[in-house]
């Protein structure tokens, strides 16, 4: 098993980039050269618990499953919040890294901390690794189609971000992404031919909203076989799959797709028999591209 990087990061700075976005630059005590590289990179940010600075961590570990059976056995009082986020952007040739944090209000430990940190506040940070990031291959499903389709709300938007830049030119994209409002939305650069469509709630944190449901599903698509990426709350994830595999006939091979966050439940909460047979299918879409890689 490999071993997992773990690095302490360090806040420099703290922007608003929308009343209900904060972009925090963090430096990295160390980081691999892969980490900014390729697009929908996804980490393990660790948060302290209350009255600590600096979260415990385990010391690094040269075996995956080893530092994370250490990490089980911090005490629950001291152990820390892990919540999953993604790189927005490295600084080339740098230990520089920004994330953008969803203020979805002070109920998680990841939001209440992007609300109140500050320069010099510090987050322990695992990955980005294969270990745990996404099963299907990207770059080999895109080259397989004939257009991206891409859809998600808010927590979704800094991986939708990075991979509309990736994108080479004349490749063609569509993208669905679900924000609270106007005050939301961001420029996004792409060499590629895509048309992104914004779609706007009434103000509010993302709920269960169909807005993005319903406008994948009256969606003219463009011609040829698509290739779909697919995030945010759980079961507006699953339906967008549902629509897709059965009203629109795509293979689900074709389809990567992943529950960002559980409406209301945390990322400690267990796992769904939802969540289970999720993770049962992406465990098996992830062996049938390692065999078919490997002939
Ligand atoms: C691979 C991956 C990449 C991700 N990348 C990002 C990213 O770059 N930026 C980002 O902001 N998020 C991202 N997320 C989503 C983020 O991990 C979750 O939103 C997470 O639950 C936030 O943790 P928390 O401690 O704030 O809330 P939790 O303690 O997990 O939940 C507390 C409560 O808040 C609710 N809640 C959680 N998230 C939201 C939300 N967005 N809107 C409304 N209610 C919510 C829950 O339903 C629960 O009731 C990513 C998730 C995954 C799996």
């Amino acid at each position: 098993m490999a071993a997992l990087p773990v690095s302490f990061i360090q806040v420099t700075d703290i922007t608003r980039i929308t009343p209900r976005t904060a972009r925090v630059t963090f430096d990295a005590d160390r980081i691999d050269d892969s980490v900014g590289r390729t697009p929908d990179q996804q980490v393990k940010l660790c948060f302290p618990r209350p009255g600590q600075r600096t979260p415990v961590l385990p010391e690094q570990n040269d075996d995956a499953t080893g530092w994370y059976q250490a990490f089980l056995a911090i005490p629950e009082s001291e152990r820390p919040w892990m919540r999953s986020f993604t790189i927005r952007r490295r600084r080339p040739g740098t230990n520089t890294l920004e994330i953008d944090f969803v203020l979805h209000g002070d109920t998680g430990p990841a939001a209440s901390w992007a609300g109140s940190a500050g320069p010099g506040s510090r987050l322990g940070m695992v990955g980005p690794s294969s270990l745990y990031s996404a099963p299907v291959s990207l770059t080999e499903s895109i080259a397989n189609s004939d257009w991206l389709l891409l859809a998600g709300d808010e927590t979704a938007l800094p991986a939708i971000a990075t991979l509309l830049e990736a994108l080479p030119e004349r490749s063609r994209a569509l993208a669905f992404i679900e924000v609270a409002d106007a005050a939301e939305r961001q420029d996004l650069g792409t060499a590629a031919d895509a048309t992104v469509n914004w779609l706007y709630r009434d103000g509010t944190s993302a709920g269960r909203s169909d807005k993005l449901i319903d406008a994948v599903r009256e969606a003219e698509f463009l011609p040829g076989r698509p290739f779909a990426w697919l995030a945010g709350e759980s079961g507006a994830v699953r339906a967008l799959r549902r629509h897709l595999v059965d009203n629109r006939g795509l293979d689900k091979r074709s389809i990567d797709f992943s529950g960002y966050w559980r409406f209301r439940m945390t990322q400690d909460d267990a796992p769904t028999a939802e969540d289970m047979a999720e993770a049962q299918e992406r465990l098996a879409a992830f062996q049938a591209s390692a065999d078919s890689r490997q002939g």
